[in-house]
């Protein structure tokens, strides 16, 4: 079985990128060194994505894929976007935070995004893939699966925010999901 670098320090990451995986590619992830924290000053979510990928490579020693995403809203010009992390102090301060600017704003289009990047032991770009999921911003929080936004992200197509939905059915059609599925067609040819 093929050992993989997964260039996180989120847990949730971690747990959606196993359960998607599953049965699905030959691949045993393992987690970078605790502390692992790389500087993400890139502009893009593809150059935030090839920096944690090529950092946990070089400090692990092994092939590394990394996960850099964010929620962007259409009536903040893409925001929070790549900032989504560090939008406010704690996920429930951003969630806080992003329904008081959005409060008299109708316009509440918004998308997930996320960017894959795998890199081989010594920092070369194997792969990159993106993933988009659409909906809007709800008005007020509700749910409790997943993480971060989802509780305040209401999918396109559904009346649910992604936190109400199961954990298998947001595993099918996040913007994870949907970076993840075309890294899997390339992971299954990967020596
Ligand atoms: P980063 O990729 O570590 O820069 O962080 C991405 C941030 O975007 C997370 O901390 C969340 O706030 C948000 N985010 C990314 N993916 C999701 C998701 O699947 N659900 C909800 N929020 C997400």
């Amino acid at each position: 079985m093929k050992k993989i670098v997964f260039a996180t320090s989120n847990p949730h990451k971690l747990e959606e990128l196993k359960a998607i995986c599953a049965e699905k590619c030959d691949v045993e992830f393992v987690l970078p060194p605790t502390g692992f924290d790389p500087l993400e000053d890139g502009t893009t979510f593809e150059a935030n994505s090839l920096k944690k990928a090529k950092e946990a490579a070089c400090v692990s020693k092994m092939p590394a894929l990394a996960d850099d995403s964010g929620l962007c809203v259409d009536a903040l010009d893409g925001g929070p976007g790549i900032h989504s992390a560090r939008y406010a102090e704690t996920a429930q301060k951003r969630i806080d935070k992003l329904l008081d600017v959005l409060k008299n704003v109708e316009n509440r289009r918004a998308k997930f995004v996320c960017v894959m990047t795998l890199v081989d032991e010594n920092g070369n770009v194997l792969a990159q893939k993106r993933g988009e999921c659409y909906g809007e911003i709800a008005h007020s929080q509700s749910g409790t699966h997943g993480f971060g936004y989802d509780p305040v992200f209401i999918v396109k197509d559904t009346e649910k925010t992604m936190a109400e939905l199961s954990d298998e059915q947001k595993n099918k059609i996040s913007h994870r999901a949907k970076a993840l599925e075309q890294m899997i067609e390339y992971l299954k040819e990967y020596k």
